[in-house]
């Protein structure tokens, strides 16, 4: 069997355009969906990441705007910051580039942006409102994961999904977007014993580990469908996932790749997320 692909270039442009129709239809009304992102210190690829988050938006009629400062500012400086941009109207999302520099604690950073400009999902009141089932910004990366599978027509009720990973920006917030569509749920980690009994039970798998080949080909159940969230690098230096596709690919029924898959779809949901934000302000008034 060859599975097939879940292209996450594809959705992800299909996804950009629908939200430059919108943000046009908003516009038109005056409203112009910003997003501000904030970078404090050098750390490279957190440049390379808020310089595609800023052409993503711009090329989607968004505005944003990236505000760089360098690694000596202050947590109370960033505090303010965010304090500011939580007051002015004209701005919808706030997103503060992860990891911060040391001297930060990041838990107090996100806390402080207001839950309705949490266009990450990070807040714990963005967490809490996943967790009860009401509305609020989904993490962007299990939020494209569930895209992907919605896109396959893929009904999760009553399937058994297995998320390997229990982080609180991917694993955890993915266990319960599936639950809520009525999955059965399994959440594996570092301490769980015997992955591949778990795994070969799975209708899904979710791999988010950040670990080279954590799912292997006999650990997959025929036809399951496979998401793959990790980046690495191989040997040759090449961008790869968790998951080892050139043999899993030949048990499954859905793959998605790595690159190409969840990493699109990843940054187009941070569009949706922002048009959101702006979309909600502009219902309020
Ligand atoms: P993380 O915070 O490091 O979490 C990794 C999780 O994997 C932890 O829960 C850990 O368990 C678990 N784990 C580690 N070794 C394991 C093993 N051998 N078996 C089972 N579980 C194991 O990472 P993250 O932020 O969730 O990201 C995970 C991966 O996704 C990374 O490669 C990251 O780069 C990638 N990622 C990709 C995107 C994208 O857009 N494509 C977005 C975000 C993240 P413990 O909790 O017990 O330590």
């Amino acid at each position: 069997m060859t599975a097939q692909l879940i292209d996450g270039n594809a959705l992800a442009k299909k996804i950009r355009a629908e939200v430059a129709g919108r943000t046009q239809a908003l516009r038109a009304r005056g409203i112009v969906p910003a997003l501000s992102i904030i970078l404090v210190g050098e750390d490279p690829a957190s440049q390379v990441y808020t310089r595609h988050k800023v052409n993503d938006s711009t090329e989607t009629g968004l505005q944003a705007t990236l505000e760089r400062y360098p690694d000596s500012m202050t947590e109370a400086e960033l505090l303010a910051r965010i304090d500011t941009l939580n007051e002015d109207p004209a701005v919808h999302g706030i997103l503060v580039q992860l990891p911060l520099p040391r001297h930060m604690n990041a838990h107090k950073v996100i806390e402080t942006i207001s839950p309705s400009k949490d266009v990450d999902g990070f807040h714990v009141a963005s967490a809490g409102a996943l967790m009860v089932g009401q509305p609020g910004f989904w993490p962007c990366t299990p939020y494209g994961c569930m895209k992907m599978l919605e896109d396959i027509g893929y009904d999760l009720k009553g399937r058994h999904a297995v998320v390997i990973g229990r982080s609180n920006i991917v694993g955890k917030p993915m266990a319960l977007m599936l639950l809520q569509k009525n999955a059965t749920v399994t959440i594996c980690h570092s301490a769980t014993q015997d992955l591949k009994s778990l795994t070969l039970q799975a209708d899904v798998i979710v791999a988010a580990v950040g670990k080279r080949n954590v799912l292997t080909a006999d650990m997959v159940k025929p036809g399951a469908v496979v998401i793959d969230v990790g980046m690495n690098r191989n040997d040759e230096g090449k961008l790869c996932g968790d998951v080892d596709f050139d043999a899993v690919k030949n048990v499954a029924g859905w793959i998605t790749p790595v690159p190409g898959g969840v990493g699109p779809m990843t940054r187009a949901m941070l569009l949706v997320n922002t048009l959101h934000a702006a979309e909600a302000l502009s219902v309020e008034r």
